[in-house]
């Protein structure tokens, strides 16, 4: 899933392709897709996005904005987004196609689950989106050490790291994926409550959270994930789906994978003790 290093690398590619260029074709709904969510009935997308130039797009969280004209599109975080220089190259299965003026096919196809918002007026009415957009992002100067205290204090201390880190968007765009690297680095087990973790950890949790997400955005994105390319980004997970079989890099013994609070959690359980 697209989370904030992944939405900044597409934004910017975004942005180098395709900013500026007018939406020739659109359509919307074209493979039956059970958990893609459109804003509009499918029909009524080509008469609000076709024929306008797309702007420059901008990530939100796990958000990709993008104006059209006077109305914009706004894509979630379960999005698989192409960019095809020939829009003959497109796949034929997809959720929104939008081909370009001058050649090319922006192409959105939905994972388990994800968003494609066509908004009127460019307003986005959407509640997580607004969160995204009210709060500062991890890797802006106002989310400082002060900031993390400040959502620490007011996050129930009997909740866990996980659930403090990436649920309820309360550090826009940091999900699941991201999330383990962090807790591995800092060494804090996912499941740790936040009222039994010293302040050395809780202080290698800001610092992790903001120069992991910066690494891996400066790299395009994990390696879990792909570009607007197709391409996978260049940040190496250090624990995933990729390496749950490879021992530590830290200590060499197993990695422990387990369902926890929607999606698997990796960490070692001798590293990130309990
Ligand atoms: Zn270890």
């Amino acid at each position: 899933m697209t989370e904030l290093p992944e939405a900044l690398t597409l934004a910017k590619q975004l942005r180098d392709t395709v900013a500026g260029r007018s939406v020739a074709r659109v359509e919307a709904g074209r493979s039956p897709h059970g958990f893609a969510f459109y804003s509009l009935p499918t029909e009524e997308y080509p008469a609000v996005l076709a024929g306008r130039p797309l702007g420059p797009a901008e990530a939100h969280g796990m958000f990709i904005f993008m104006s059209a004209g006077e109305n914009a599109l706004l894509l979630g975080d379960g999005i698989n987004l192409r960019y095809y220089a020939e829009a003959a190259e497109a796949p034929p299965k997809h959720q929104l196609l939008l081909e370009l003026e001058g050649g090319g096919a922006l192409v959105c196809s939905v994972q388990m689950y994800g968003g494609m918002w066509a908004c009127p007026g460019g307003v986005c009415d959407n509640p997580y989106y607004r969160t995204a957009l009210e709060k500062p992002s991890p890797l802006s100067e106002a989310f400082d050490a002060a900031y993390f205290e400040g959502l620490l204090a007011s996050a129930k201390p009997t909740l866990s790291a996980k659930a403090f880190l990436a649920t309820e968007q309360r550090i826009p765009g940091l999900g699941n994926g991201s999330l383990q690297d962090i807790l591995f680095t800092a060494r804090v087990h996912p499941k740790a409550k936040l009222k039994d973790l010293p302040d050395l950890k809780l202080e290698a949790l800001f610092t992790q959270t903001k120069a992991l997400l910066a690494d891996m955005a400066a790299k395009g994105g994990r390696n879990t994930e792909k570009d607007l390319f197709g391409k996978p980004g260049a940040y190496q997970s250090i624990l995933s789906a990729k390496t749950a079989a490879l021992p530590c890099p830290a200590c060499g013994g197993p990695v422990t994978r387990q369902a926890y609070l929607g999606g698997n959690v990796y960490f070692c359980p001798n590293c990130q003790a309990l």
